[in-house]
């Protein structure tokens, strides 16, 4: 199934000149204050739509009309029938789903192949939280309380969601938070990111379409102040945050107000752990696409890449040459493997990293510059970089750069390799490439993060939860807990007579 002609290919209906407005209460608005940003193509420096600037004003409004509908129409809903609407919006993405990947290709520069090949996930996702919406009870406990008492728990929604998403997987990030929240009964405002609005706006259409009641999402474009108006506002009672650990940090800060529930998916330095005795053959591509798949735009990416030192050499030389064979380029290129990171400012963060890794003493076997020349001038792009000769002081082990670039560390001794692993403020992924099974349990036991992938790499499932340790934040998503984020516990006891 293709919904996309050629013609439309470079001229996507959705991406029209008319200016996107805010979903507020089922309506398509401009922001009160009229103001307008603009999204662009980081692949061509390109301006591709125009949106909405919401701040706090129309954050309120969309707050006041989550809690409308929570109260009113939403409230009432049965299991059912909030299945059967996450079913047909489940439908409705698929249907439209090459339309939604050319959308995120042209605003957040993901190669085709990629954002194409998120489909299984993101209509899987849907159909995921559907089944949980019936499947999901409070429980009948027996007690030890003399005479006859019975008591038993309700689970009931928490009320109307704030979700904060960044912009390095939109359709994805926004459905993560979307249907696990519609699925328990919750209400939602959604922020995406100011730099890849366009995908979660097209999905917001298509909530709309299914026949969702008016107030049950409304999304907020904008930017860093109009998630801020969300964290804080005393209507919201949970926020489901992705991004930076620094925002991170605000939010928990703004939430005090009313002490809102939260949920953080942060920022990370995943250890990516390579033994002998691993199958080399397969550890090359999945140790180098654990940083380079989404141009190591994923906070989960193996970047600390710790090698046995009898093979340091041969394996980070490896690696390198698998990242020279990778096509960087233009993400609408069904060649491009590798796509430009998202704007001008990460451009130059990544540079930054760059340049003090070489000043630090690392050496790159690999990229280590921007690339530049005919079409890479107007875009953003940097090569697969693997820096060797890491060492764990060093900015480029400790920092999280969030593009290309591999810091490959050598290691002798298992004890010292889980204490290295684990010397990071974060926790969320980690890889172990290893044939020995003993090996593969130890590390699983040994690595404080969320999540431990042994013999690969990012592997995603919604069953499967996900979320991290120390500063990656907490709370998970995906799998049955997620959902529980989204519920508030009720005790009841009856006594007969
Ligand atoms: P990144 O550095 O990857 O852009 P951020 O954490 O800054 O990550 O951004 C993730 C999301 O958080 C975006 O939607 C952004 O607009 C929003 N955001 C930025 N600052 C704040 C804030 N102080 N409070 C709430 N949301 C914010
Ligand atoms: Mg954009």
């Amino acid at each position: 199934m293709n919904d996309i002609t050629a013609a439309q290919y470079l001229h996507p209906p959705y991406l029209n000149g008319k200016a996107k407005g805010l979903l507020i209460d089922g309506q398509w608005v401009p922001s009160v204050s009229g103001k307008t940003f603009a999204t662009t193509n980081p692949a061509t420096g390109e301006e591709i739509a125009t949106l909405a600037e919401a701040d706090a004003v129309d954050v309120d409004r969309a707050v006041a009309a989550a809690r409308r509908a929570f109260d009113g129409p939403w409230r009432k809903t049965k299991p059912f029938e909030r299945q059967a609407l996450l079913l047909k919006l489940a439908d409705l993405v698929e249907q439209h789903f090459d339309e939604l990947a050319l959308i995120d290709t042209l605003d957040m520069g993901g190669p085709i192949t990629r954002t194409r090949a998120a489909k299984r996930r993101a209509v899987g996702l849907l159909r995921f939280y559907a089944g949980l919406a019936t499947s999901v009870h409070g429980e009948t406990i027996e007690n030890s309380i003399p005479g006859e008492v019975f008591s038993y728990t309700l689970k009931e929604p928490v009320g109307v969601v704030g979700a904060i998403i960044p912009w390095n997987g939109p359709l994805g990030l926004a459905i993560w938070k979307i249907a696990p929240a519609l699925a328990m009964g919750c209400t939602i405002v959604l922020k995406p990111a100011e730099q890849a609005s366009l995908s979660p706006l097209r999905l917001a259409e298509l909530v709309m379409e299914a026949g969702f009641p008016p107030g049950v999402v409304n999304v907020v474009t904008g930017f860093g102040p109009a998630g801020a108006a969300l964290a804080a506002h005393p209507g919201v009672d949970k926020v489901a945050f992705t991004g930076s650990t620094e925002t991170g940090q605000a939010i928990i800060r703004a939430s005090a107000g009313n002490i809102k529930r939260l949920s953080l998916e942060l920022g990370g330095k995943s250890p990516d752990i390579v033994f002998a005795d691993a199958d080399l053959d397969a550890a090359v591509p999945g140790a180098a696409m654990a940083v380079f798949s989404n141009t190591g735009q994923i906070c989960s990416a193996g970047t600390r890449l710790f090698v046995e030192r009898k093979i340091y050499e041969e394996f980070t030389h490896r690696v390198a040459e698998y990242g020279k064979t990778l096509k960087v380029g233009n993400g609408i290129d069904p060649g491009t493997q590798i796509g430009p990171v998202i704007s001008s400012g990460q451009l130059d963060r990544v540079l930054g990293y760059l340049e003090a890794g070489q000043r630090e003493g690392a050496k790159a076997l690999s990229g280590g510059q921007r690339l530049s020349g005919g079409d890479y001038d107007k875009g953003y792009f940097v090569p697969p970089t693997v820096f060797a000769g890491v060492n764990d002081q060093m900015t480029i082990a400790r920092e999280e750069i969030f593009g290309p670039v591999i810091s490959a560390l050598p290691f002798d001794d298992m004890d010292d390799l889980v204490k290295r692993a684990n010397d990071t403020p974060f926790g969320l992924g980690s890889g172990v490439w290893t044939r020995d099974v003993g090996k593969a349990h130890r590390m699983a036991g040994a690595i404080r993060a969320g999540t431990v992938w042994v013999n690969c790499y990012q592997m995603m499932d919604p069953a499967v939860p996900f979320g991290g340790y120390k500063m990656s934040g907490y709370g998970r998503e995906s799998g049955v807990e997620h959902v529980h984020e989204f519920l508030n516990t009720k005790a009841v006891f009856i006594k007969n007579s």
